[in-house]
């Protein structure tokens, strides 16, 4: 984490509030679930096309800049409007995710001769 002003930390649950609340004011209100679908998957390939020019074998085209930070904000922003838009809390959902991975994936990673 870097940056010049002190970061105040935000909890996922304080994310999926302040995007509602800016939503339903500034934004008027929410794109239906498909179409926010659409844009998460746009998003996904803007984050791509960034990645493949910094890290894979293309290059950046003049004018294009490296914003992986914010391709990475806007799957964020995207994915906190599907959770609310299908009540999903997701400081839950991430919690339970933990210990799914955790259960199954118990021995699997320490035991892959590829990741040693
Ligand atoms: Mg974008």
């Amino acid at each position: 984490m870097h940056g010049h002003q002190k970061q105040r930390v935000m909890s996922i649950d304080e994310a999926q509030q302040m995007v509602d609340l800016w939503i339903k004011t500034t934004g008027v209100r929410y794109f239906n679930e498909l179409t926010n679908m659409t844009i998460l998957t746009e998003e996904v390939g803007e984050l791509a096309r960034v990645m493949a020019r910094k890290y894979g074998e293309q290059s950046f085209k003049a004018g294009e800049k490296d914003n992986i930070s914010e391709e990475l904000a806007d799957i964020l922003w995207v994915l906190l409007c599907l959770a609310n838009q299908t009540d999903v809390n997701l400081t839950q959902a991430l919690k339970d995710s933990f210990e799914k991975k955790t259960k199954r994936d118990k021995e699997r990673h320490i035991q892959n001769a590829k990741l040693k």
